[in-house]
Order: structure tokens, then sequence, then C-alpha cells
């Protein structure tokens, strides 16, 4: 692993601990750097009336109750911690394939590429390492979204930006197309001045715009709504009434950044951040090949193929499941042969969504 601190020598004068640390996550790579105190977020009502409406879904992992207590306070993920370090990954607007061509598949943007996990971790890692030479004997733990941070909240304290009424983080230079991760360490280390403006104003267009009404008013999702909830986490069908809406997109969503002014003119980073790595697999450029591709794995060989990739979360018989949505949606007949042999796919889930979408065809 690389040490960031060796890798920019002028560090070892860069004067204060906390100024060294934040020169350190850039050479780690990171966009963004801000710094919260480790206290419970602001935002920890709020949070506790979305789980009691029960609108985590199937994410039965956020409403547990050891993951609820450490959301509610980083001190509870790593006692002793003082400061969290919050840092971002931009990974930029650059078009996926347009919706309105109906044999694409839409991915969100994040996904084509590495798993953002794996890079953010290693670069987390990194950034731990030289915090480590900085601070001998300091004790760092790294999350990125899957663990129990409430890290939109420390985000807007570290000064990142604002949570739009999109749910998202938003900042006025580079919109809302990144990613974060935090490290927490029981180094005190003074906090960075928090984001306090609203910039959304009046603007609702998210909230217009999103096709399962899956934002509400007051800064809150129902994930059980959401279209990257639906194709990605949700493991079982889904909702028929909501299959219309979903149209070709086969994995994830990102029509509430679309649509939000902040990204009209947000930045590309230099260097993708999540590129494929040599050999990953990409999505054909059409539902019909990549239903095509996918029907004959089994679930190690899905696994063995998408290694390393975000689409190995809702891993085979959940893609498939998108397709046939995603296919069903697209109204093409030239998807019918392979529709019918998901029809008799060995998984009942992607059975049941290719024979809803060849009804569909048969209108
Ligand atoms: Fe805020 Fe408008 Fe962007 Fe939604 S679309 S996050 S309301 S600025």
């Amino acid at each position: 692993m690389a040490d960031p601190s060796a890798a920019d020598p002028s560090m070892a004068d860069a004067g204060p601990l906390k100024e060294r640390i934040r020169a350190a996550a850039r050479a780690a790579g990171f966009d963004q750097v801000g710094f919260a105190p480790a206290a419970p977020p602001t935002h920890a009502e709020v949070y506790e009336a979305w789980l009691a409406k029960g609108y985590h879904g199937e994410m039965a992992y956020m409403a547990r109750e050891d993951a609820v207590r450490r959301r509610l306070d980083p001190r509870e993920a790593l006692p002793g911690c003082r400061t969290l370090v919050v840092v971002s990954l931009l990974y930029g607007p650059e078009p996926v394939a347009p919706p309105s061509k109906r044999r694409l598949p839409v991915v969100a943007r994040y996904a084509l590429g590495r798993d953002y996990h794996d890079v953010f971790e290693e670069r987390l890692d990194a950034l731990s390492a030289a915090i480590e030479n900085l601070a001998p004997g300091a004790r760092t733990k790294r999350y990125v979204d899957y663990g129990p941070v409430l890290e939109r909240d420390h985000a807007q304290r570290a000064g990142l930006g604002w949570i739009g009424k999109n749910t998202m983080l938003l900042h006025p230079d580079l919109g809302s197309y990144f990613m974060l991760g935090e490290l927490l360490t029981d180094l005190e280390i003074e906090p960075d001045p928090p984001f306090v403006h609203d910039r959304c104003g009046t603007c609702r267009r998210c909230i217009d715009a999103c096709p399962t009404d899956a934002i509400l008013d007051g800064r809150v999702l129902d994930a059980r709504l959401c279209i990257s909830y639906l194709t990605i986490e949700l493991r079982g069908s889904i909702p028929e009434a909501l299959r219309p809406a979903i149209g070709n997109r086969v994995f994830g969503c990102d029509i509430c950044q679309e649509v939000c002014p902040w990204n009209s003119e947000a930045p590309s980073p230099a260097r993708a951040p999540f590129e494929p790595q040599p050999g990953q697999p990409m999505p054909p450029e059409d539902m019909v090949a990549w239903a095509e591709e996918l029907a004959p794995l089994d679930a190690d060989a899905f696994r063995a193929r998408y290694r390393g990739t975000a689409f190995s979360r809702p891993g085979r018989d959940g893609l498939l499941r998108n397709l046939a949505v995603g296919l069903g949606n697209a109204g093409r007949p030239a998807a019918r042969p392979v529709l019918r042999r998901l029809a008799e796919d060995p998984s009942p889930l992607v059975r049941e969504h290719a024979r809803w979408a060849l009804g569909v065809l048969q209108g």
C-alpha cells in the first residue's frame, strides 16, 4: 500500500497535524476532505422516525439495535473517537445510456467500473497509514456507506455540502456526483466549519421528477419506492405496480441527480476513480444481449465474472429480475426468445419477472 506521506515529501513540513492529515487525504486521492466532531448526528431524530415508519424496507441491517446505536453515536463505533475525517470521491456526470433508447440498459453512473467500496477501502487504508506515521498510536476505523455511520450528516458538519431535498449531499461547485467515506479517529482535531446554507430554496425538481414518488417532503426518502433500492438492495420480487415506472433502469437510478440544477455544471474528475480494472466486464449495450449473457451463468459463475463490480450486489438473479422488467417495459418483440428462456429459469424470482414481461409484451 502506498504511503501518502512518502508520496508527498512536502508533507513533513506541512504545518499543524490537521493540515498534514488533509494533505495526506489529498495524496491518497480524495477530492474533498473535512473534519467533523465525533458527536451524535444532528439528524438523529429524523433517522429514528425514518426507521419507525419502515422506510428502510428490507434493509434490516439498518434497524439492528447495535447498528442504530452506532449510527447515533460514532463513539459506539470506535470507543474514544473524537473526530471524523470525512472524504469524498468525485465520479462526475458523464452521460450513461439515455433512457429514451429503449434497448439500452441504464445503470447508475458510479457502477460502471470497480466497486467503489473497494476503491474507498484502499484509499482510506492509505490515509490511515499516513495518520499512523504522523501521530503514532492514533487509532482509526474506516467506513464506507455500508457501515453504521450517518455519513451525510457528518459530511455536512465537516463542511462538505448540504443535504438536498433528494437526500443527497450537494456542493455548490461540485454538484452531487460524489461518494463519501469516513475515517473515525481518537485524535482530537479542530472541526471544520459546518456547511450551514440550504441552497435548494424553492426548487423541488427532484421531488417532481422521481417516477416512483420516493422523495417525500422534509428531505425524506421512502427507500421502498426508490428505484435504486428496488434494483439493488431488494432481494425479492419488485412490486408489480412499480415495475412500469422503472423503465429500462436495470441497476440504480440517477434521476434525482440528473434534474438537479446544481449538477448542470458539475465537474468530472481528471481520472475516473472507479475505472474498470483490466478484464473487468462492462454491461453489453443491449438489454437482450445482457440477459442472454447472464442466463446460462449459475450463481458461482456470475460471482466469478462480476467480482469487484457493483453488479455483484444484486447478484445474478437480481440482475436478471431487473433486466426482465426492463425488457417488458421496452416492449420489443426481439426480447421474446430470451424472456421465454428466463420464464423457465431455475430461479423462481427470475421466472416470475420474465413471465410478467412476456405478459406485458403480449399486451
Ligand atoms: Fe434541491 Fe432542487 Fe437539487 Fe432537489 S433538484 S436537491 S430540490 S436543488
